[in-house]
């Protein structure tokens, strides 16, 4: 109950755990783990750096400072996410339209979506047919 109650307090002030700290860490034990298994100085060295880094972060009691990088750490790793999303899905960036074909001559036919109950004209061969986008 002590030793909590000193942990507790200790951590009060400090800025502990956010999402760029936890990527410090798992990145910090794949260098490691990467270290015991092919016993190179500089993936050592590396894994010490990020977790010096990490505890470093946690401890810190500049709360901005830290609130910044979290930020833009998320940032760059949304940025990220969605550029491997396109890359994975291309189809992903027209998700925002809907494709009919033309029930008169088959021709595919672009429509924005979630505008309900429209009247579609086919420009190829003019036909109008009404349908949900
Ligand atoms: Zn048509």
């Amino acid at each position: 109950m002590k030793f909590r109650d000193s942990m507790n307090r200790f951590f009060q002030d400090r800025y502990g755990m956010d999402r760029l700290n936890r990527f410090l860490m798992i990145l910090f034990w794949i260098f490691w783990l990467l270290f015991l298994i092919t016993d190179l100085f500089w993936i050592d060295t590396a894994a010490m750096v990020l977790g010096v880094l990490a505890v470093f972060r946690m401890l810190s009691r500049n709360f901005e400072k830290r609130r910044a990088e979290n930020q833009k750490f998320t940032e760059i790793t949304s940025a990220f996410w969605s550029w491997l999303s396109n890359l994975k899905n291309p189809s992903r960036k027209s998700s925002a339209y809907k494709i009919f074909i033309c029930p008169n001559c088959q021709q595919k036919l672009r429509v924005p979506k979630g505008k309900g109950r429209i009247r579609i004209t086919c420009p190829r061969c003019q036909d109008e047919f009404i349908n949900r986008s």
